[in-house]
């Protein structure tokens, strides 16, 4: 058992080392591919108004909400990822906040407005990829005119069963580019929040790939994708579970948790964030995930979107 631990631990050092070599920056601090280099978008999900889930009632006096959740803390995640040297921009669909103290949190985390709140779940295509269909699609949008190096969509979950089965703690990833952006982050949270706080019945974080635009977040996943940047959404935390809200709604728990996504898309680029990235190389092949090609393009009628099944 010892034995085999530590052909383990060797393995991982070798895999480390052979990546890290690959990843030597050309002269003149670009990067492979040539991509700008270190541009790391997080976007706050949902929008003020519309703030996706939301606690039952009040934890520790607070009413807790996705969206408002993540505006009160991404500067953490976002000061984690500058420190290591790294653009970092944060987005959300929506308007400005205009109540305190979410316009203060707003300012701090300088949150790029996207002034686009996606009201009764409409699905619209993206700009760059017209048979990729999702509401919110404009996030993912604002990333590929970034030319961003890696996406985290910041969510909380509050769906499904948690104490039984496989991890509920989920990271959702793009299916060419972000295997390995999921499980940076899985890992780090493992080794910082989940089962140290925040109780995920000693189970590990679950990262899965989405990549059919009907599924939820699908489109923004494939869009990222075709563009070749890798793309997670975090849905880790369960509001609708006492002791996961209990955990959030601590300060200090709260900023732990924040900072290990941080540190899970550090942790990412450093080691992968200069590796050749996949592309879509036919937009109009078909593309048995996108929203063009399903039948429900057949079925529903979302203005500007490119059918490719016909
Ligand atoms: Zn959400």
């Amino acid at each position: 058992m010892k034995k085999f631990s530590v052909i383990l631990l060797l393995l991982v050092v070798m895999l480390q080392l052979s990546s890290c070599s690959q990843m030597k920056a050309p002269a003149g601090g670009s990067v492979a591919g040539g991509r700008n280099g270190g541009v790391v978008v997080l976007d706050i999900g949902h929008f003020i108004g519309g703030d996706g889930a939301c606690t039952p009632g009040a934890v520790n006096g607070k009413r807790l909400t996705e969206c408002t959740w993540w505006y009160q803390y991404v500067y953490y995640t976002k000061k984690v990822i500058e420190d290591a040297g790294y653009t970092c921009i944060v987005t959300n669909r929506g308007n400005a906040p205009t109540t305190e103290p979410l316009a203060s949190y707003a300012r701090r985390a300088g949150v790029v407005q996207l002034n686009h709140p996606d009201k009764n779940g409409a699905r619209y295509p993206s700009t760059y990829h017209p048979d990729r269909v999702a509401g919110g699609m404009v996030s993912a949008d604002y990333a590929i005119s970034r030319k961003a190096d890696c996406v985290v969509f910041l969510h909380h979950n509050s769906s499904g069963g948690w104490t039984n089965g496989p991890s509920p703690s989920l990271i959702i990833c793009n299916k060419y580019n972000g295997g390995r952006l999921g499980n940076a982050l899985a890992r780090t949270l493992e080794h910082t929040v989940l089962n140290r706080g925040l109780d995920n019945g000693g189970r590990g974080c679950s990262v899965t790939v989405r990549s059919k635009d009907a599924d939820r977040s699908a489109g923004w996943m494939n869009a990222c994708d075709d563009s070749g940047i890798p793309a997670a959404v975090i849905e880790c935390a369960f509001l609708n579970n006492r002791k996961h809200a209990d955990y959030l709604a601590n300060d200090t728990n709260a900023r732990r948790y924040a900072e290990a996504i941080g540190k899970g898309v550090v942790n990412y680029m450093r080691y992968f964030g200069n590796e050749k990235r996949h592309y879509r190389a036919d937009e109009n092949a078909a593309d048995e995930g996108s929203f063009g090609y399903a039948a429900e393009s057949r079925r529903l009628n979302v203005p500007g979107a490119k059918r490719l099944l016909h």
